[in-house]
């Protein structure tokens, strides 16, 4: 199989950390190429598209004012008119199957009792359960706080760093406080990737990467190859080890002790008069099966409602479904449009942050960069600042000779 040209940069996945990694790496010049192993960028920012323009978000849904870095790309890629406002509308718990609000599920004299606990409280080195845990009170966590916070990572959290979620940082005055983007946040994703300075491949699943003189060279499933001076890979922990393994023993096997975790997300359009649900930004059960629904509530629709139900990996298409129809109060026969995505999420534990020093200290003086959403968050705006931060590594040697 041919040998496809030199570029100075090869990008391994085109998620929102890979992306942002290109696009810094051709802001400072170099030349990129990007391999996405799937048929469109954008991984865990993929928007369910109908025939008829209805969209609604099957993975990340909701950003912030302070999500500084993802908002200068979205203005690089002349995106910032398509910000919509997002409607004030509740989440709400499924409780035996009926829908409740979150309020009814408190107690609210341990609440109190717990309340003074917040000025002191520090995130660092606890798990999200014992930080949570100590400023609600263990009864409302168990019950309630502990299914709230399991559903922004759709799984468990109660072993999570608590740190990993929901950072404080500086907003931005003139942005709304959060917004979705209309047509979806993927048109992010496919705004990033039509930069005409980015050699965007997909359906391009690299499978090793072997040194070459000075550079690397990465092969994909088909044979295709492809050669750089640097490489960035943006992959998953669990994938990015077994591409590491030949060039950066040490950085493989701190990736290869990070845990992971599969969500499986089935989206559903109905007809807005076929579901009884009130209007809400999403539904979470206490007691699974799924972790979350989301809808599109929040940027209504005049004739349909979306949904994204978030799933351990290994449920069955019959079995979802069948909940879905049952929850949302439809038949199969109001689908009005199914879509399914598969994805994967990191699962941090207490000791994430010394395997990510390891994987850092083994990157340090290397022409390769790590990023992704396992270092200091799972957040959009973690992804992008991971990018500019390993983009910043590489910034001296990227102005001088490689
Ligand atoms: C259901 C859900 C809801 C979320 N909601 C929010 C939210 O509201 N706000 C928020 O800020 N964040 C949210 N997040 C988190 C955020 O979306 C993700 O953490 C972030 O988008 C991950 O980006 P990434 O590029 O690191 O990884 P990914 O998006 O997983 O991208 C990795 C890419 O690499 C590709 N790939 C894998 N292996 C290979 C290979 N061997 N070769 C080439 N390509 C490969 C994959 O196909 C994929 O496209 C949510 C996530 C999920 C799943």
């Amino acid at each position: 199989m041919a040998l496809d040209n030199d570029s100075d940069v090869l990008v391994v996945g085109g998620g929102i950390s890979g992306l942002s990694m290109a696009h810094l790496c051709a802001d400072a010049g170099l030349s990129v190429r990007l391999l996405e192993a799937g048929d469109a960028p954008g991984g865990c920012l993929h928007s369910a598209q109908t025939p008829g323009g209805f969209w609604f978000e099957m993975g990340a849904h909701t950003c912030y004012n302070s999500y500084g870095g993802f908002l200068n790309l979205i203005e690089a890629v002349g995106l910032q008119g398509r910000l919509l406002p997002r409607a004030k509308v509740p989440f709400r718990l499924l409780v035996q199957d009926e829908v409740r609000t979150i309020a009814s599920q408190l107690s609210f004299w341990e609440l109190a009792r717990n309340a003074p606990r917040i000025l002191g409280l520090s995130k660092e080195g606890r798990t999200v359960r014992e930080y949570y845990g100590s400023l609600v009170g263990a009864g409302n966590y168990e019950r309630v706080f502990g299914p709230l916070l399991s559903a922004v990572p759709s799984q468990n959290a109660d072993e999570f760093p608590a740190s990993m979620l929901f950072k404080k940082r500086p907003r931005r005055k003139d942005v709304l406080r959060s917004f979705a983007v209309d047509g979806g946040l993927q048109a992010v994703a496919l705004g990033l990737a039509a930069d005409a300075r980015i050699d965007v491949v997909t359906e391009a699943a690299a499978t090793t990467i072997a040194r070459q003189g000075a550079g690397f060279l990465a092969t994909c499933a088909d044979g295709r190859r492809f050669s750089a001076r640097r490489i960035a890979v943006a992959v998953p922990p669990d994938q990015a080890a077994p591409l590491l393994a030949e060039v950066a023993p040490p950085v493989a096997a701190a990736l290869q002790s990070l845990k992971t975790t599969g969500v499986r997300s089935y989206g559903v359009a109905v007809p807005k008069s076929a579901t009884p649900l009130t209007p809400m930004a999403g539904l979470i059960p206490l007691k699974g099966p799924f972790f979350s629904a989301v809808t599109r509530d929040t940027v209504p629709d005049a004739s349909l409602r979306g949904f994204a139900f978030h799933w351990p990996a290994q449920t069955r298409e019959e079995d979802a479904l069948a909940v879905m129809c049952r929850v949302l109060g439809v038949q199969r026969a109001d689908f009005a449009h199914l879509a399914r995505r598969d994805v994967i999420l990191p699962s941090p534990v207490r000791s994430h942050a010394a395997a990510v020093a390891a994987i850092d200290a083994g990157l340090v003086g290397t022409n390769l960069a790590v990023t992704g959403n396992y270092f200091d968050g799972l957040a959009i705006e973690d992804c992008v600042q991971r990018s500019r931060s390993e983009a910043a590594r590489w910034s001296t040697a990227l102005t001088g000779p490689a």
